[in-house]
């Protein structure tokens, strides 16, 4: 590790003459010569006709290498962020970007720069805080990428991660102040410098005060000095100009809440950064009363950019102490990282602007704060394996997806009343993925919106108004869509005179195990009663509608043949078929990308929806052009504003390019496989899981008071949900009965979640 001595080192004392001399023979720059204050290097305003430069003679003590490496940062900022108004390197005759001026047998080295004009920004600064906060974080951003060993090695007396090295000097203050300061720089060592190497660090300028800061006619027009360019915490640069900016007021919130607030909006902080920034600021101004007073002491006075005296850093100091708390929290409540509201709060404003029946998972309801793959994080400051969502299909925020839906929102979004690239792409992508009779894709927004426009279309093409649905189906929300949706309804109310359910296929439960012969077969032949109701009442069959994961009838293994005997009785009573595939399709089943081609059937209508976008709302009907044009022969026309928005059209996109390259159908398949295996282990020594079913990352866990007498555990059913929320997995639960662990995660479920998944249901059914 460096040690800084903290001494002040002497500035150059190179005659005019020579500096002249110099100018000319290695630059070939002429002018006039102004001389101007500085801390460290001897400095000179050239003006050269109609170009100024600035000519930088450092001390023989700061070496070449550190002289190379600021020009260095100069061009990397210029190449990084071109619009930043730093000054450009002028190059020697030689090409050179550092040139040597011997003078008393030691070498100076020497930059010349582009003159930036503009007074310095200084006092004026309360009106630009925001544009001065903005540019700071834009090169912090901009110097990101830059490295020199000459700066990782330097010794700065205003390295303020060095800051113990004043200590020695702190008699300086005065005895008052001298106890309190030793104090403040031991704290600082001892307890905030630790925090500080953790945080995110890169060199920064190190010294952007609002007197290297110009300002032109338009505002802030120059950036200036980065002589003393530090490896160091990136939030020092905005700690220095915050203290700054507050030396001598004694009113301080505003000052950090604008160049905090704007720094923050150009280049988030981490909460850490944010809590780092008080204890900062206090240690700037400390270290500015101390450098103050060694430079007094040494007989050099005081520079513009140091500012008054050192009696001013120390009132401020003061002042910064006693409101330490409050500017904290004020820090972190500008920056979005101050602390959440009480969970019954937001509750209470939940029940209040939402409606009464709150309608969340878990007896202990989650607010969840973001999501990143298969983690969601609340606001308890956990993170949650979420084993349940399927609409983050290809995990939660994933940055493909969402930065292809922000880029398409900046460039276009409008409807398909106009050719537009991405819903004819979209459409064409999803058509590939399906049977060719499946030739016309129709844009809608959601689920529900999609069976309901597949209903439509179904009786106008028929003729007929009756539906067959499942047994405890669900299907969406709309008025036409609920009457096909039983698992709406409490047991017994689900009454619509045109509609009939279908016997679930239940192998576990039902009439017909699956070792009875044919059992494919014989749950399709009771579909046989209900189409001849149906037909016998005059409605006939106007579609069957089907979701082939059976999710929330309990996730069932329908036999083979039974998707297809249905499909066929349907098709004979002149009706069509509907694969719902909102919860099957996009791969979840592992085997195949869309769940009915499973069961090796050709739907009349596929629909789409929740994964299709990963959170962005898409709906989609895939169906035959015959199929639409009789809908618009009887309607003279459909179309759905949002469905097949550019936007969306680009989120359904970037879904299944992610899948494409992540090869998540193979990983459905393959995790899925790990997890039944895992779960079925369960089994051996847990009696209440009576089955574990389904394929994929589409699984049910039936729990049953004995595998004998099957009876089902509602109750249970609900407790393990609450135990398994505790031990940081979110699942949920599904099937008429009520006690089907429905497990479903995004399919970028890897082996190790499906396993912290069965390790946690074995300790919670251990526990129950
Ligand atoms: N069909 C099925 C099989 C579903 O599971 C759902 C939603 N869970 C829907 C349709 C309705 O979709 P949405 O909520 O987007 O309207």
């Amino acid at each position: 590790m460096k040690t800084v001595t903290a001494t002040i080192k002497p500035q150059p004392s190179v005659p005019l003459d020579d500096v002249i001399l110099h100018a000319r023979r290695a630059y070939g720059v002429e002018g006039e010569f102004h001389a101007i204050s500085a801390e460290r290097d001897q400095n000179f305003r050239i003006e050269s006709g109609a170009r100024n430069v600035l000519m930088k003679v450092c001390a023989a003590g700061e070496g070449f290498a550190l002289a190379e490496a600021q020009t260095l940062a100069l061009q990397h900022i210029a190449f990084t962020a071109p619009h930043l108004p730093v000054p450009r390197v002028v190059r020697s005759k030689a090409g050179g970007a550092v040139t040597a001026l011997n003078h008393g047998d030691v070498d100076h080295p020497v930059l010349m720069l582009d003159w930036l004009s503009g007074d310095v920004l200084g006092d004026a600064a309360p009106a630009h805080f925001k544009h001065l906060g903005t540019l700071l974080a834009q090169l912090g951003r901009a110097l990101r990428g830059f490295a020199h060993p000459a700066i990782l090695e330097r010794e700065l007396i205003w390295d303020m991660m060095q800051a113990d090295a004043l200590r020695t000097h702190c008699h300086l203050l005065g005895k008052a102040w001298q106890t309190r300061a030793e104090a403040m720089l031991d704290h600082f060592t001892a307890e905030t410098r630790p925090h500080l190497r953790k945080l995110r660090a890169q060199v920064i300028h190190g010294d952007a005060h609002p007197f290297n800061v110009l300002l032109g006619p338009h505002g802030i027009s120059g950036i200036i000095d980065f002589g003393d360019l530090v490896h160091a915490p990136l939030i020092f640069d905005l700690a220095n100009t915050i203290a700054d900016c507050v030396h001598g007021k004694d009113s301080f919130t505003d000052i950090f809440g604008e160049l905090l607030g704007a720094y923050h909006a150009e280049s988030a902080l981490e909460r850490d950064d944010v809590l780092a920034l008080v204890p900062m600021v206090k240690i700037r101004l400390l270290m500015s009363a101390l450098i103050i007073e060694m430079r007094s002491a040494a007989g050099m006075g005081l520079t513009q950019s140091i500012g008054a005296v050192s009696t001013t850093s120390l009132t401020t100091l003061d002042a910064v102490i006693a409101q330490e708390e409050k500017l904290t929290a004020h820090c972190l409540h500008v920056t979005g990282h101050g602390p959440r509201p009480a969970m019954a709060d937001v509750m209470q404003r939940r029940l209040q602007a939402m409606g009464r029946k709150p309608w969340l998972f878990y007896s202990k309801p989650l607010h969840m704060l973001r999501g990143e793959g298969v983690w969601l994080h609340a606001d308890d400051g956990r993170a949650y394996l979420d084993c349940y969502n399927n609409v983050a299909h290809v995990g939660h925020a994933h940055p493909v997806v969402a930065d292809a839906v922000a880029k398409q929102l900046r460039v276009l979004n409008t409807n398909t009343r106009y050719l537009t690239d991405e819903s004819i792409a979209y459409a064409e992508a999803l058509k590939a993925t399906l049977d060719p009779s499946l030739d016309t894709v129709i844009f809608v927004n959601s689920g529900s919106e999609a069976n309901d426009v597949a209903w439509r279309m179904a009786q106008a093409f028929t003729g007929h108004r009756g539906a067959l649905c499942m047994d405890f189906a669900y299907h969406g929300v709309t008025a036409a869509i609920d009457a096909l949706s039983p698992s709406n309804y409490p047991a017994g109310k689900w009454q619509f005179p045109h509609v009939r359910q279908l016997t679930a296929p239940d192998v576990y439960r039902g009439v017909h195990g699956a070792d009875h012969p044919g059992v494919g077969a014989a749950y399709a032949a009771m579909a046989d009663a209900p189409i001849a109701e149906l037909q016998n009442q005059g409605s006939g069959v106007a579609f069957a509608i089907m979701d082939s994961a059976f999710m929330s009838s309990g996730i069932l293994d329908a036999p083979p043949g039974y998707v297809k005997g249905v499909v066929e009785r349907v098709h004979g009573a002149g009706g069509l078929f509907v694969a719902d595939e909102v919860q099957s399709g996009f791969g979840r089943m592992g085997s195949h990308m869309w769940g009915h081609q499973r069961h090796g059937v050709v739907p009349d209508f596929v629909t789409i929806g929740k994964p299709a976008g990963n959170g962005y709302p898409i709906g989609v009907i895939i169906t035959r052009a015959e199929i639409l044009e009789r809908l618009v022969a009887e309607t003279g026309t459909f179309f759905s504003t949002f469905g097949g928005g550019n936007a969306a059209c680009a989120a359904g996109l970037a879904v299944l390019d992610v899948m494409r390259r992540e090869g998540l159908l193979a990983n459905a398949q393959t995790t899925g496989a790990h997890l039944m295996q895992g779960l079925r282990g369960l089994m051996q020594r847990h009696g209440i899981i009576g089955d574990v079913r389904g394929a994929g990352l589409a699984i049910g866990v039936e729990l049953v008071g004995d595998r004998k007498s099957k009876v089902p555990l509602r109750a249970e059913t609900r407790r393990v949900l609450d135990l398994m929320r505790d031990e940081g997995v979110l699942i949920g639960s599904d099937g008429r009965l009520g006690n089907v662990l429905k497990l479903r995660p995004p399919v970028v479920f890897k082996p190790e979640h499906a396993d912290q998944v069965v390790n946690a249901l074995d300790r919670v059914l251990g526990r129950l």
